[in-house]
């Protein structure tokens, strides 16, 4: 990168990807035109938007009528969690999980305030969602089950199939957050089952503030953004063209080149927990073995994961933290609580997020550095 700068946060955000900025270009300078307009020179915008729709759609096995463009994961969160309001007066329960991103924990507190009732399921060592926990917190109220598909923190992938297929045995919702996971793992969103799934394009090499949602078809939601009659109604405002054709161009790429993106990525992740054992450093890595390619959350014995970004980041290496101080005590996050990471490693935990542009070499770097600054 340039002026020597390691990026290795790519579950904070990723490089938009050279085909998806080419592509959009056209768009933001040339065929510029408001899509709804009834003029031919729009029609070129309504079009991509078309086409894009399509692509999304086939990238995660849906119709391109249950994808609805968004401004990213925090809006397609509040969306659907909100619009559970409007489902039924008489079902007013929602579970969730304790180490859900905060777009989604802080939505459910809101919704407490309104009436509602939620409950936070717990996770095991590997940071899952058990199943048979899920099945003993229904209730006859609840209407919604909203479990991420992938963690953003120590990556655990969870068994969505098995927990849709409980909630739709009791005619409950089902919500994932795939954020983390679209573009980055196959996903198939009728083989998953859900009916509500939440994807963000900056974090699959798309643009930042474009995202959105899969609506499986005949479910109804409500309207989180009123006033226009785009995107069926369903989210009303004038569409950003360019990112939603620069988030297809980028999924389209990500989808076509994943087998070979895992492998090289899978690499890299080898080579930087083997760097680090050869150099005779303590550590565990969190997370369950079905995990995120890349994402790799390790926590360092005795270690203050606070003093190693600062020290990475004087050496000009992104990464981030897992624990952070502040003047008075160590504030470990809520997803590593909720795993129970043992007492002596957990301040120290950091986040090494890798991505299909990092190399090999910035492996080795950067666990040069971490055990540089370690010891
Ligand atoms: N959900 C998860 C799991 C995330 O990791 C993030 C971003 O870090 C979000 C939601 C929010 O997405 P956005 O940045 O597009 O609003």
């Amino acid at each position: 990168m340039k002026n020597g700068t390691i990026y290795a946060d790519n579950a904070a955000t990723t490089k938009l990807d050279i085909d998806a900025f080419e592509t959009m270009k056209r768009f933001l300078l040339e065929e510029y035109g408001n899509p709804s307009a009834k003029y031919s020179f729009s029609r070129s915008s309504s079009n991509a938007i078309k086409e894009a729709r399509y692509k999304i759609a086939e990238c995660i096995g849906a119709q391109a009528n249950e994808i609805y463009f968004t401004s990213g994961g925090t809006e397609g969160n509040n969306w659907i969690l909100k619009g559970m309001q409007y489902q039924d007066i008489n079902k007013m329960h929602i579970i969730t999980s304790c180490i859900e991103h905060h777009a989604i924990l802080e939505v459910c507190h809101l919704l407490e305030e309104h009436g509602f009732t939620v409950t936070y399921l717990p996770v095991n060592k590997f940071g899952q969602v058990e199943p048979e926990v899920l099945k003993k917190a229904i209730r006859q109220d609840t209407v919604l089950v909203s479990i991420m598909l992938a963690n953003n923190e120590v990556g655990t992938i969870q068994n969505i199939v098995e927990m849709t297929n409980i909630a739709h045995a009791n005619n409950i919702l089902f919500h994932t957050d795939a954020v983390q996971a679209v573009g980055h793992i196959p996903i198939d969103a009728k083989r998953l089952g859900v009916d509500f799934l939440t994807a963000s394009a900056h974090k699959f090499n798309g643009c930042k503030g474009t995202g959105f949602v899969y609506v499986r078809d005949g479910v109804t939601t409500s309207s989180l953004l009123i006033g226009g009659a785009q995107e069926k109604g369903r989210r009303a405002g004038t569409e950003n063209v360019a990112g939603i054709v620069a988030m297809s161009t980028a999924l389209e790429k990500n989808c076509e080149n994943m087998n070979k993106n895992i492998e090289h990525i899978n690499e890299v992740v080898s080579v930087f927990l083997d760097e680090l054992s050869k150099r005779g450093i303590d550590y565990i890595r969190n997370g369950a073995e079905v995990s995120l390619p890349g994402l790799v959350s390790v926590s360092f014995r005795n270690a203050e994961s606070e003093m190693l970004l600062h020290r990475l980041d004087l050496k000009k290496i992104c990464i981030s933290m897992g624990a952070a101080c502040d003047s008075k005590q160590t504030i470990v996050s809520h997803v590593l609580k909720a795993m129970q990471i043992k007492e002596d490693y957990v301040n120290g935990t950091i986040r090494v997020s890798f991505g299909k542009y990092n190399t090999i070499n910035e492996a080795v770097i950067i666990a040069e550095a971490i055990s540089d600054i370690l010891k």
